[in-house]
């Protein structure tokens, strides 16, 4: 098995930050991603709300996808102030969205609400990057197989067709935090997460403080599908570098 002939998915999460100015910076990973350098992968920017519109219209002639990071449960316009739903993501150009975060369920967010929240994305004919992953205290007390069976169960009841959603295994110790799982950890965990789908198991992809240093052993993971990357997606020519590495 060669990982390089796998294809891969690169998720963008660019968080609370960002402005127009920093469309300028996408002119790089634009070149990059029509280069052959990744001919064996996918580009995927999820930037904050106030920029999908701008980035959508910006790759318009290239293969990057663009997500949003969360979006309202509802189905339809309501009185929700400060609310997005997946209708209106996917009318302003987006084709992905993050869901289950856990910078959002710290806020709050619980599987129940996740679970309407992927629902509503599916309809509206969005591809959903779905978080998982335990709490630092989880793992101590041996959690963490529990706690990702429960996300998994409770996030995907009722969902019978899961061929449009991905898996984001994120550990929430290792966000931002420059600490990642010991390989052979995040191989077993990874497996598991896959065991508990039994036919068509989706794509999962490792987030938490994916670096420029630490690709080159999180991409010896052979049972991964990609990378949800926060901080280094800020910076185009880490994330390239990212990208790159990954397949060399
Ligand atoms: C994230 O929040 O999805 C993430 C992976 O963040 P970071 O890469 O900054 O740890």
């Amino acid at each position: 098995f060669i990982m390089t002939n796998k294809y891969m998915y690169f998720v963008a999460n660019w968080k609370m930050y960002g402005a127009l100015s920093s469309l300028n910076t996408l002119n790089k990973v634009i070149k990059f991603s029509k280069s052959k350098d990744i001919n064996k992968g996918r580009l995927i920017y999820c930037p904050p709300y106030t920029l999908i519109s701008s980035f959508s219209k910006k790759f318009k002639n290239c293969q990057i996808g663009i997500g949003g990071q969360n979006c309202h449960e509802g189905e339809n316009y309501g009185p929700y102030t400060g609310s997005v739903n997946a209708h209106m993501l996917k009318n302003i150009g987006a084709q992905f969205v993050i869901i289950g975060h856990s910078e959002n369920r710290e806020r709050g967010e619980n599987d129940k609400l996740i679970n309407l929240k992927i629902k509503s994305a599916l309809r509206a004919k969005l591809k959903v990057i779905f978080c998982i992953g335990e709490t630092l205290n989880q793992k101590k007390q041996k959690k963490t197989r529990s706690i990702l069976s429960k996300q998994i169960k409770v996030g995907l009841n009722n969902i019978k067709n899961k061929s449009n959603i991905f898996i984001a295994y994120e550990p929430v110790w290792a966000i931002g935090s420059g600490f990642i799982p010991k390989s052979e950890d995040l191989f077993t965990t990874v497996q598991y997460i896959k065991s508990k789908f039994k036919v068509n198991f989706p794509k999962v992809l490792y987030g938490g403080s994916v670096n420029t240093q630490n690709i080159t052993s999180l991409k010896e993971i052979n049972n991964l599908d990609g990378f949800l990357i926060g901080g280094a997606s800020q910076n185009a020519k880490k994330f390239i570098d990212i990208v790159k590495k990954t397949y060399t």
